[in-house]
């Protein structure tokens, strides 16, 4: 963690003369279904790239035939990003690049890549971005809903509790929220968020960018009406309006947990079944906006470790 003493430190990415000797880690966007959304420079940069990093080389084969880009392949992927992240930072270290990319869409977001681009950055290693698709932003535009504040939430966790944890915490916020998916899980999901926040405007985005592309655009409980009688079908975003707005006027509402100490609101939130202590510091530190470590120590003054 930089201190708050230290300059930041720059990158130019295409400064003639301004790149280290390493190699440049590409983070290189792919289509989401259709592959006329590959970019120019995404092909360019493949082709030109030592060595191309996939979460699935078997998949990733594919798009490199149908653009016939003859790519060298490492696997990156969420089982072995340890030891593959080291392979890497060692193939930049000593001047070669790396593309990579995630079986579709950005790398990095909910995909394996954050580690590697964090891991480049921290050794001075030059990171640049390609953009392509993304599933989340490309529900957004079409959905109607807002577009001016929005939030990734991304997968929930998998465990009803913690999902519903999760929710909970959400309730009160104003801005549109993105969801992934997975197509078995959709009707599940939408029923947790239908107890949670009660009826909201929804939209399920699904096969973006395919052949069977449809957009559901209407509540909770009509989407998942419309689940329940098509049959999840395919890949999902869920996209869910924000609480409502309490009126310009009025004071804001009080978080739920405004009047606890840190210590009761931690315990608040171990109180719902299956939130670990860890979970719940987590959830606490998030609420009030400061780092866990120090939610932490305000509770357990260099007591126990978690
Ligand atoms: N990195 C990807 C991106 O930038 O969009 C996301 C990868 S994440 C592992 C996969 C999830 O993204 C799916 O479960 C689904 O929720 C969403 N997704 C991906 N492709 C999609 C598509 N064509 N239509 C709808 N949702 C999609």
């Amino acid at each position: 963690m930089p201190s708050s003493e230290q300059d930041a430190r720059v990158q130019r990415s295409f400064k003639d003369g301004d790149l280290t000797a390493y190699g440049t880690l590409y983070l290189v966007g792919t289509p989401i279904g259709n592959l006329d959304d590959m970019s120019v420079r995404a092909v360019r940069i493949l082709k030109e790239a030592n060595w191309i990093a996939a979460e699935d080389t078997r998949q990733t084969r594919k798009l490199l035939t149908h653009f016939d880009i003859p790519g060298r392949l490492v696997s990156y992927h969420e089982h072995n990003k340890e030891k593959s992240g080291e392979s890497l930072i060692e193939k930049l270290l000593a001047g070669e690049t790396v593309a990579l990319v995630s079986d579709a869409g950005l790398p990095a977001i909910s995909d394996p890549g954050a580690d590697v681009a964090a891991a480049a950055i921290e050794r001075g290693i030059p990171v640049v971005p390609i953009p392509g698709p993304n599933a989340a932003l490309t529900a957004l535009i079409a959905s109607g809903l807002p577009t001016d504040r929005f939030t990734f939430v991304g997968f929930l966790p998998r465990e009803k509790k913690k999902a519903a944890a999760e929710l909970a915490r959400w309730s009160r916020h104003p801005a549109t929220m993105i969801f992934y998916e997975a197509p078995h899980r959709v009707v599940a999901t939408l029923r947790l968020m239908l107890e949670a926040w009660g009826d909201r405007r929804c939209v399920l985005a699904r096969e973006l960018t395919k052949r069977y592309e449809e957009f559901a655009r209407g509540t909770l409980a009509s989407c998942l009406r419309h689940v329940e009688e098509t049959g999840p079908l395919g890949e999902y975003c869920v996209l869910v309006e924000g609480a409502a707005d309490s009126g310009a006027d009025e004071e804001p509402a009080a978080a739920w947990w405004a009047d606890l100490s840190p210590a009761e609101h931690v315990a608040a939130y171990e109180e719902r079944d299956g939130v670990t202590h860890k979970e719940a510091l987590k959830l606490a530190a998030t609420d009030r906006g400061v780092p866990k470590r120090e939610l932490y120590n305000a509770i357990h003054q260099g007591g126990r470790d978690e």
